[in-house]
């Protein structure tokens, strides 16, 4: 008999144990590379379900999971860390760590793949290959790349990889799955634009960069609309800006900061024109620049053959009328993007969104929540995601 069956029933048998596991997380939120006590729970739940663990990156948990026979390795990722938010929303197992919040739903991506794990090696026997569940830490400030430094894909080495978010802008029940770039790169910028100071009332004796800012900050959007194909998502966005001491006196120099987001993989290019506009205005305006960029995140572009076998799978659990295939694309960026350049990878979002239950509030907000209730879905999805591609 075909063991995915009564996966359903198998999955909400055990779903106050997974709400259990949830509320726990939620009460004890850990910012990145602190998940001490979270990676400790994991371990401890994956050992005694018969799973090897070992630690990467710190707090990093990885289980291994091997199948009744041999085949290829699949990574299924769930981040760790919270974030630096207080609570504000009213819940019986409200956040206890004064500041610290799990304000974007790693705590039910974490309770999701625990269960699933669990489930999974109940069923072992019935998996060709091996199940790699990779518990990350600090997903909010890239740590995938940190874990992937020390070796994660290796040993035994990464096949393929599936990665799921819980999702506000979609309803409970829903799962949004796309093939192609998902989440925007991003890549931060610093830049100095030393002029040279004077008075306020006689600019024309000295070179003010914050007029040269100014300007600079205008030019650069043209970027967007006027060199590259705008069905092409772009994105410049200032952040901080700083300068000046007294509305007497030009400063000699001004700071700026923001980021540049591209949904195509010609993000280079970007910021090559970026530069260009920076170098040519500072020349105009007699003024000279520092510009320094730093990587958040890389493109997350979903693989097309991974894609279309979580849909598969997706369709299973909760037939067609639960996909959302269009419109999904986010100018965020997402860590899961440096696996999934390393590997065939798709990463596909839940909703948890219930106006009633007021959990469409946007990740990182102080008041977020999580419907509850979409997380036996998201089990069976990792669940069926791991059956169908180590199929016997
Ligand atoms: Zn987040
Ligand atoms: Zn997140």
């Amino acid at each position: 008999m075909d063991w995915l069956m009564n996966i359903k029933e198998e999955i909400s048998e055990l779903k106050d144990e997974l709400i259990g596991i949830r509320r726990d997380l939620h009460q004890h939120p850990e910012l990145g590379f602190e998940e001490h006590r979270t990676a400790g729970i994991v371990e401890t739940y994956l050992e005694k379900n018969g799973i090897k663990t070992s630690r990467v990156g710190g707090t990093g948990v990885v289980g291994l999971l091997e199948g009744g026979s041999p085949g290829p390795v699949l990574m299924l990722r769930s981040d760790l860390d919270a974030l630096p938010v207080q609570e504000t929303a009213d819940v019986s197992f409200k956040s206890t760590v004064d500041g610290k919040m799990h304000a974007c739903g790693h705590d039910g991506h974490t309770s999701m793949m625990m269960v699933a794990a669990k489930v999974l090696a109940r069923h072992r026997e019935e998996l060709s290959g091996t199940v790699k569940f990779v518990f990350q830490p600090n997903e909010e400030d890239a740590g995938a790349d940190i874990i992937i430094e020390e070796g994660v894909m290796e040993n035994p080495k990464v096949d393929a990889a599936v990665g799921m978010h819980l999702w506000s802008p979609l309803p409970t029940g829903k799962v949004g799955i796309t093939a192609g770039p998902l989440m925007a790169s991003s890549y931060y910028f610093w830049l100095t634009i030393h002029g040279k100071g004077g008075h306020g009332g006689a600019p024309h004796l000295s070179k003010d960069p914050v007029y040269c800012a100014n300007q600079l900050m205008n030019a650069v959007q043209s970027i967007q609309t006027r060199e590259h194909d705008v069905l092409e998502p772009t994105l410049i966005t200032f952040c901080q800006v700083n300068a000046g001491s007294s509305p007497i006196i030009i400063p000699d120099k001004i700071q700026l900061a923001g980021s540049i987001r591209c949904l195509h993989d010609k993000d280079e290019q970007i910021r090559e024109r970026f530069e260009a506009i920076t170098a040519q205005t500072c020349a105009l305006h007699g003024t000279t620049y520092e510009l320094t960029f730093k990587c958040g995140n890389e493109l997350l572009d979903n693989d097309m053959e991974m894609t279309k076998m979580v849909r598969e799978a997706a369709i299973d659990a909760g037939g067609a009328n639960c996909l959302i295939e269009n419109n999904l694309q986010v100018m965020l960026g997402e860590d899961f993007a440096a696996f999934a350049k390393l590997v065939p990878s798709t990463f596909i979002f839940l909703g948890i969104a219930d106006e009633e239950k007021e959990t469409n509030m946007p990740h990182h907000h102080p008041a977020f929540k999580l419907d509850e209730d979409a997380l036996p879905m998201g089990v069976e999805l990792h669940v069926r995601t791991a059956a169908a591609y180590l199929k016997p």
